[in-house]
């Protein structure tokens, strides 16, 4: 069977490379980044399937085929769920990674409880229909200081549960197989296999 084009709905690199690398050979992945002319698409929601809706049905309108969006980030217990929706933004419209992991780690400063998780929901999309939406999660912990080069955003301060390494330290493989991502993703994919064989 030939592979199955699939466009990300997003410009990060980060979160493409390992959709890609967890789709495996029947996809052919895609994102935003070859269509340099397409327009960004505002995340003015305030909740995640908000924003992932707002994405997949805003390429839809303008892509023929099968859309896919991730809306993710990372809630912290003692933030009240902050940084959350706010993730990629939280020390600023144009903040970078080191930027919101800087701010983090200042506002945890002190803190004892230090348990959090990443969140994901993904929404699959064609002509400007939401087919599914999908979401996961893993629980962890924020580390006192950065460890680990792999990864991006908060993967450096992110241990999850069961282990002793950040997702920036632990095989990219193994973030792969337990990531707030890869379960949404799982989902996806169980639904495109039951589509298929419908
Ligand atoms: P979005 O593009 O609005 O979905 O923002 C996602 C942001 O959440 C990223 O820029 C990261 O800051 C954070 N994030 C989401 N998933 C991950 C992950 O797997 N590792 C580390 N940070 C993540």
């Amino acid at each position: 069977m030939p592979a199955q084009p699939l466009l990300i709905a997003t410009r990060n690199a980060h979160k493409t490379d390992e959709i890609r690398q967890m789709l495996g050979a029947g996809y052919t992945v895609e994102d935003l980044n070859v269509r340099a002319d397409w327009p960004d698409i505002a995340e003015t929601a305030l909740t995640f399937l908000g924003n992932a809706k707002l994405k997949a049905l805003g390429i839809s309108a303008i892509y023929d085929g099968l859309v896919l969006s991730d809306d993710s980030g990372l809630e912290v217990d003692a933030l009240e769920g902050a940084p959350g929706v706010f993730s990629a933004r939280f020390a600023g419209e144009k903040a970078t990674d080191a930027e919101n992991r800087a701010l983090l780690l200042g506002k945890m400063c002190g803190v004892t409880v230090r348990s959090a998780r990443f969140r994901c929901v993904m929404v699959l999309a064609r002509g400007e229909t939401v087919l599914g939406s999908f979401s996961g999660a893993v629980e962890g912990r924020i580390l006192e200081e950065e460890r680990g080069d792999h990864g991006f955003g908060y993967d450096s301060l992110f241990v999850p549960e069961g282990f002793d390494k950040t997702f920036a330290e632990l095989p990219a493989a193994t973030k792969n197989l337990l990531s707030h991502r890869a379960r949404a993703l799982e989902q996806v994919l169980a639904f495109l296999g039951n589509a298929a064989a419908g």
